[in-house]
C-alpha cells in the first residue's frame, strides 16, 4: 500500500465517524423511479427531487402511464425543480426507449444506460451502484469539491479524473460506501460556502482549509 492510499483509507475512516450510515437520500421504490429520480437530481437537492417524486410517481405508478402522459404533462409535474423542460422531455424520450428498445426492462450496462437521453456517467454509476450494487464512484459537485480539498485530485481535474484517482485510491469494496459518505460529507460538514474547518477530524490532510 502507499503513503497515499494509508492517508486515503485513514481519511475515510474519519468521515465514517461522523457518517456511518451514509446512504442515498433519494427515496424510490422501483428500479425506474430510481433511474428517474437520479435524472432529476441534476443541479438540484435530493429534497427538493423527494417532494416532487412523492407525487410524480404516486400519480405515474408504471412505465406506461408515464409514457402515456405527454411532455407538457410531465413538464407541469415536475416545473418546481431547475432545468424541468430539458428533464422532462429526457424523462419521455427515456422512456420511451426502456418500453420500445428494451421491452420495459432498465438496461444494465454501462454503455446502455449511458445511451439514454440524460443519462450521463454520473447517473448511470449511481443508478448501478445502488441499484445493482456494482463498485462504481459517482462523482458529482461534493465528492469533486471535497476530493480536490483533501488532495486526492488537483483543482483542475474533471469529474472522470478524479473518479479514476478515488478508484486508484481506494481498494473495490470502498467505492459504493465512498461515495456516499463523500457526499454526505461534502454535503453537511465541508459545504462549499462554509465549510466546518474547525470542527474538522481530518484538517491535518487538508490541503485548503478555511481558517
Ligand atoms: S479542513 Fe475544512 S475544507 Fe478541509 S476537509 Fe475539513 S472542512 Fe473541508
Amino acid at each position: 500500500m502507499t503513503k497515499k492510499q494509508e492517508v486515503a483509507l485513514k481519511i475515510y475512516d474519519e468521515i465514517s465517524k461522523l457518517y456511518p450510515n451514509a446512504r442515498c437520500e433519494l427515496n424510490y421504490h422501483k428500479d425506474y423511479e430510481l433511474l428517474i429520480a437520479i435524472m432529476l437530481s441534476a443541479q438540484t437537492t435530493d429534497q427538493a427531487v423527494n417532494k416532487v417524486t412523492d407525487r410524480l410517481f404516486e400519480k405515474y405508478d408504471s412505465l406506461v402511464s408515464i409514457e402515456k402522459a405527454s411532455t407538457e404533462e410531465i413538464e407541469n409535474d415536475i416545473r418546481n425543480l431547475g432545468l424541468y423542460r430539458n428533464k422532462a422531455k429526457n424523462i419521455k424520450n427515456t422512456v420511451d426507449i426502456i418500453i420500445n428498445k428494451y421491452s420495459g426492462m432498465i438496461p444494465k450496462t454501462q454503455v446502455e444506460l449511458e445511451s439514454l437521453p440524460g443519462v450521463g456517467r454520473k447517473t448511470a454509476n449511481v443508478y448501478l451502484a445502488e441499484m445493482h450494487h456494482v463498485p462504481r464512484i459517482a462523482v458529482d459537485t461534493h465528492v469533486s469539491r471535497v476530493s480536490i480539498r483533501l488532495g486526492f485530485a488537483s483543482k483542475k481535474a474533471t469529474p472522470l479524473i478524479i473518479e479514476k484517482k478515488l478508484m486508484s485510491l481506494f481498494p473495490q469494496e470502498y467505492w459504493i460506501s465512498l461515495h456516499h459518505k463523500l457526499i454526505f460529507f461534502g454535503r453537511y460538514f465541508c459545504t462549499a460556502r462554509k465549510p466546518n474547518c474547525k470542527k474538522c477530524p481530518i484538517i491535518e490532510y487538508c490541503k485548503m482549509p478555511e481558517l
